[in-house]
């Protein structure tokens, strides 16, 4: 019996759901292994029935939270792909304003007819067995998640900053080129790829565990950046500061 996968959205652009499908040969080949039965943007058929899902966007309305939390129930696996449903990610830069107020910007006139919620990761609200952050997912991590799942090992996920990639890649320090980077505070995963291809990290994959925030925050300054110049670039991908329910 193939392993039953189910693909669910929620609050976001669905970047990460056509990076999967992006994968072409890779997601044909895994059709030899699991069988994906829930999957909008690539099929009609939907089903109830399924052991690992797969969830793309954050948490944003009330009628978000019942239905993570059922399909939470009917999950054995949840695996949050992307910064939105891993960190909450870009969405969570409304929190920081009234939600009456952040209505009636988007919607105006039309504002009472909808919900919205501060938004939030899937994991403040339901357990999550692992999160691939990034914006958009890592092709090559959400395949080796897969995979490792399918053999019934644990997936590794870094738990050691960008700057540990960015050295192994021989980057130059963009610190050096006059520039600022969230590099030393943010997971590692994507091989420092913002770097490789001439930018600075801008945090999408969230914050290492115990992050030296206070020491990031000063080498920025030295670098000049303002308290809310810091403050908003930390936001982009981090905003979100509550915990679970
Ligand atoms: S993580 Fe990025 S690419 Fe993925 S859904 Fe969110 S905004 Fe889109
Ligand atoms: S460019 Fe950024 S990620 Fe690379 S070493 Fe410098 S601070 Fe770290
Ligand atoms: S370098 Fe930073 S912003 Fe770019 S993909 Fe990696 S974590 Fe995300």
């Amino acid at each position: 019996m193939k392993p039953k996968v189910a693909f669910f959205d929620f609050t976001s652009c669905e970047g990460c759901q056509l990076e999967v499908l992006n994968f072409e040969q890779e997601v044909l080949q895994l059709l030899n292994l699991l069988e994906i039965v829930n999957f909008r943007e690539l099929m009609t058929e939907r089903s109830d029935d399924y052991d690992i899902a797969i969830i793309d966007g954050a948490i944003s309305t009330d009628a978000d939270v019942a239905r993570i939390k059922e399909i939470r129930e009917r999950a054995s696996i949840l695996i949050t792909i992307g910064a939105c449903s891993s960190l909450g990610g870009v969405n969570c830069l409304k929190n920081a304003y009234p939600m009456e107020e952040v209505l009636s910007v988007v919607y105006g006139d039309a504002a009472g007819y909808y919900n919205t919620i501060p938004a939030r990761p899937v994991s403040a609200v339901v357990p999550v067995d692992y999160a691939l952050p990034q914006c958009p997912v890592n092709k090559a991590e959400f395949l080796e998640v897969v995979k490792a799942l399918l053999l019934g090992k644990k997936p590794e996920i870094p738990n050691y900053p960008v700057c540990a990639e960015c050295k192994m890649a021989e980057n130059a320090c963009v610190f050096d080129l006059g520039r600022t980077c969230l590099g030393p505070v943010t997971r590692a995963g994507c091989n420092a790829l913002c770097v490789t291809w001439g930018r600075h990290c801008w945090g999408c994959r969230g914050l290492v565990d115990d992050p030296n925030v206070d020491a990031a925050t000063d080498v920025l300054k030295e670098h000049g950046l303002t308290a809310e110049d810091i403050v908003n670039k930390f936001r982009i991908y981090t905003a979100w500061t509550g915990g679970s329910e």
